[in-house]
């Protein structure tokens, strides 16, 4: 290894500021996103103020080192400070002009307002001075106030409240509502007051000392990678505790110095619809924190953001009109430059524009999946990027039913359109409430005068989230619009009262536990619950969609057991059914009755009469899924479930069906003993039950045949296919493979002229069935894994069997922690992959699918199109999620030439 490159290896401070940094956009993991995109931002020379990142390994050997930072990473932070004052023209602890710093987290994956923030950093009893010939006093002491509470929370953690019962206590002397009333004078005698606060607790005066400040705001920011809050996003988004946070460093620049400063957040497009239009919102004369903070109204910055936040304010581009400018000129070389939509903090210094932050904004889907099309129309990404770019599980949001346009609209009150969707559930004023409720399965909507990050567990559990503060960029906007959250804010007319669990609008008092509905598109707040509607794919998701099938070799079918589901399904782009569960057709009233004369049969011919009752209605059922599926495969299942699935269980009902069925209630009830299964899932059913009494698989082979040529004369192309559930072993799906093709040869015999010839599969559902794959192979014209099945019997017990009589089971992480686990190379994808090589070993070219719920899962969708697949199953909802997937997965497996789809 070369000197230099030992040396860069060991590099833990990197700086940034005057068109140079030793960072970049691609270096998030060690610099966080924060740091690696302000390094981005000065290589693209926007103007950013100057600064260091400290790299997040620091943050994992501060936690090795018990909370100590090693000296050589304080070496290399003096020398890149150095290098901010030389741009900056100051000095860090300068008495006559100081350079002041602000102290600030940053992960790899944003976590909004997890972590801690320090401010102003660098000011002392000498220093504040120098700052107040900079500027004036009352700013000077105002910024030395705001620093000493700021680093009495986060680094000495003293109760905020201490901080802010002074200022209270010293606007009631003064008898002034605001904190813009004071003067400096007050603010100075609250600045000694501080000090005292912070002597007191800490035993110690406050730190004098910049350097002292300095290790003590970065040690602090690692810690709060530790914090609870932090803690339970990264638990709910998935985000690994390993990771560690960076720290950066940087000059300070104040939004906060006069009429002619501000400071604002923006998006380069619509967050919440996608539309291409520059949106965001600032307050003049303020620092930072108070925009995100949601606690004054800020102004927006455009007239497409005053539409969009029905707001009356005055925009920045008619205050600040060249500052407006060149935040536009900035956004677009941004946009250009990251290819993706950014989400961006400013600061306006006398007049002078500074960049504080891009990052790739969050967004709903919804706007994920029109700004992913409209880039690509504009030639900033490829169409395969723009699949690629949308998360499968997020579209999920847009299949959600949305308010019926029809329905009528209790509507009580209007706030802001903040994540769109739609939701309805009970009131609950308080987070922890959300939680316990929804844990129970109620739905609930939260409502809060705002909401903070320590409400993040109660935003999670609820449907929808109302709040009477806050804007567009507010916390509870942003966090639900990461969440897919249906939102609306800002909602100022609402009257909450906690204490009494009330909330009072337009002359209404609604309570806790009242039913409300929220509409997300257009901030409307109803009262009672609201007909909903399922949505179409049209505009740029149908775009999305359509460019996703060009791409996948995966085709995508649907597990459907009615002509209505089918319909639903081919709506959202299904190419077939690959699984009709025939057992629900017999559950309807008119049938469940036949069904149990069937089961209830005291011998052959009296058996054959009751299922000549059921067969003409099965016969109505095919057709008609026939029909709806006109061109595409349909997989028909034969019966699965034990017989006693279908009897009466509690005495009552067995004596009323008994009478139904002109029986004995006592014989009824033996017959209902005799054929309980000791062991439901794997004892006398599915392919055994075949075998048992074949008169039932019979008449059904009979009706999907008829009902096929039925359909088939009226010119519609279908291509029915058998398929033989829980086959174990080779003999059994012989034999029954023989009786199939005998009643689709008597059919025929009946329909000479008939063309329809119905391919006959196998479910692989059972162990001993993948692994004996290459028998079952002679006798299947296709397999479709049954994966419910074999997940279940591949561990050997169901996870909630396991909660309930083995807990330590589930606790030492031998059963998984969540109920649905997708499929990869481990454990049960290593039966299935054994199934594929066994059964193409045999006939190559077998038509492989899958039908269990795994089908319509993104991860076990790229599994299968590695294993290569011919096409996955799952249910009408998540066809849309499951072409994305496939497409996200195409090139995953080995090249196999393409057939037709099915
Ligand atoms: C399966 O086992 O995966 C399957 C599709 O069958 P069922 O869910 O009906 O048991
Ligand atoms: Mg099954």
């Amino acid at each position: 290894m070369s000197a230099r490159k030992a040396t860069s290896a060991r590099k833990r401070v990197y700086f940034f500021g005057d068109g140079q940094a030793d960072g970049r956009a691609g270096m998030k993991e060690l610099l966080g996103g924060k740091g690696a995109n302000l390094a981005e931002m000065t290589r693209l020379h926007v103007p950013v103020p100057p600064g260091f990142t400290i790299s997040t390994a620091v943050c994992s050997v501060y936690q090795k080192n018990g909370g100590r930072i090693p000296d050589a990473v304080k070496r290399e932070a003096f020398s890149a400070l150095a290098k901010v004052e030389r741009v900056m023209g100051r000095r860090f602890g300068d008495a006559d002009d100081p350079l002041l710093v602000s102290v600030r987290s940053g992960a790899r994956a944003s976590m909004p307002g997890m972590m801690d923030t320090i401010l102003n950093l660098g000011l002392n009893d000498a220093t504040v001075k120098g700052l107040a010939r900079r500027a004036d006093e009352r700013f000077a002491y105002d910024s030395y106030r705001r620093f000493l509470s700021m680093y009495g929370d986060v680094v000495l953690e003293i109760p905020h409240e201490r901080f802010e019962s002074r200022i209270e206590a010293r606007k009631a002397e003064r008898k002034v509502r605001l904190d813009v009333d004071l003067r400096a004078e007050d603010w100075l005698r609250i600045v000694r007051e501080f000090q005292e606060i912070v002597e007191e607790h800490s035993g110690r005066p406050f730190p004098q000392d910049p350097a002292e400040q300095l290790w003590g705001a970065v040690a602090a920011v690692f810690r709060s990678w530790d914090n609870d809050r932090a803690r339970r996003y990264r638990k709910i988004h998935g985000i690994p505790e390993s990771w560690g946070t960076a720290v950066n460093v940087q000059a300070m620049v104040f939004g906060n110095m006069g009429d002619d400063c501000a400071t604002g957040v923006a998006f380069t497009r619509d967050p919440s619809t996608g539309d291409k239009h520059f949106y965001g919102e600032y307050l003049k004369n303020a620092q930072g924190e108070d925009v995100v903070a949601g606690i004054r109204t800020p102004q927006p910055i455009n007239r497409a953001s005053r539409r969009e936040g029905q707001s009356q304010l005055p925009t920045l581009e008619q205050e600040m009109p060249r500052a407006y400018q060149a935040l536009v000129r900035i956004y677009r070389q941004l946009e250009r430059d990251y290819r993706d939509m950014q989400d961006i903090e400013f600061t306006i210094e006398n007049g002078k524009l500074w960049m504080l932050q891009t990052r790739n904004g969050k967004r709903t889907t919804q706007a994920a999946v029109k700004i992913a099309v409209d880039m690509a129309k504009e030639g900033l990404i490829s169409r395969e990027e723009a699949v690629r770019r949308i998360d499968p599980h997020g579209l999920d949001q847009l299949l959600h039913p949305t308010l019926d346009p029809e329905a009528e609209r209790n509507v009580v009150a209007k706030g802001l359109p903040a994540s769109p969707g739609a939701a309805s559930g009970r009131i609950v004023f308080s987070a922890d409430e959300a939680e316990t409720r929804a844990k129970g399965g109620e739905k609930v909507i939260l409502v809060r005068i705002e909401t903070s990050p320590d409400d993040i567990h109660g935003m999670h559990a609820a449907q929808g989230i109302l709040t009477a503060r806050g804007g567009m960029t507010s916390h509870a906007a942003v966090v639900a619009r990461g969440m897919g959250k249906c939102c609306v804010a800002g909602c100022g007319e609402l009257r909450i009262d906690y204490a009494a669990g009330t909330m009072g609008v337009r002359g209404v008092t609604l309570r806790a536990g009242d039913v409300i509905t929220l509409d997300g598109s257009t901030g409307e707040v109803m009262q009672g619950e609201v007909a909903m509607v399922t949505p179409e794919l049209s505009g740029a998701f149908g775009e999305l969609m359509r460019w996703a099938d060009k791409i996948r070799t995966l085709s995508v079918r649907t597990n459907a057991d009615t002509p209505a589901d089918a319909r639903v399904a081919r709506a959202f782009g299904a190419e077939g059914i690959g699984l009709c569960r025939t057992e629900h057709m017999f559950f309807e009233p008119g049938r469940i009755l036949a069904m149990r004369e069937m089961i209830l049969a005291s011998d052959g011919p009296a058996r054959e009469r009751a299922l000549a009752k059921l067969l003409p209605m099965q016969r109505g059922d095919f057709a008609d899924i026939f029909r709806a599926m006109a061109g595409l495969p349909v997989t028909i299942r034969l019966l699965d479930p034990p017989l006693h699935e279908f009897l009466p269980h509690g005495d009552d009902e067995i004596v009323e069906v008994a009478r139904a069925l002109g029986r004995d209630a006592a014989a009824l009830r033996a017959k209902v003993e005799e054929l309980s299964e000791f062991n439901p899932m794997l004892g006398h059913r599915g392919s055994r039950l075949g075998i048992s009494y074949p008169e039932i698989y019979r008449m059904q082979v009979r009706a999907i045949m008829e009902a096929a040529c039925e359909v088939a004369a009226e010119g519609v192309r279908i291509q029915p296919e058998i398929m033989l559930p829980l086959i174990t072993h080779v003999r059994e799906l012989e034999r029954l493979r023989a009786l199939v093709e005998q009643e689709i040869a008597a059919v025929r015999a009946e329909w000479p002229r008939t063309k329809v010839k119905p391919s006959i599969g196998t479910m692989i559902e059972v162990p001993r069935a993948a692994l004996t794959a290459d028998l079952l192979a002679e006798h299947a014209d296709f397999f479709s894994f049954g994966t419910n099945d074999l997940t279940q019997m591949g561990y050997a017990l169901s996870r909630d069997d396991a909660g309930k009589f083995l807990p330590d089971y589930v606790e030492s992480g031998i059963m998984p922690d969540d109920p649905f686990v997708s499929i990869d190379e481990d454990g049960i994808g290593r039966l299935m992959e054994i199934g594929v090589v066994g059964g193409r070993r045999t006939r190559p070219g077998l038509k492989i699918g899958i039908c269990g719920e795994h089908g319509g899962d993104p991860k076990s969708i790229r599994f299968c199109a590695k294993l290569g697949f011919d096409y996955v199953s799952c249910s009408p909802f998540r066809v849309p999620v499951a072409r994305l997937a496939a497409a996200q997965a195409a090139g995953a497996g080995e090249k196999k030439p393409r057939r037709t789809r099915g």
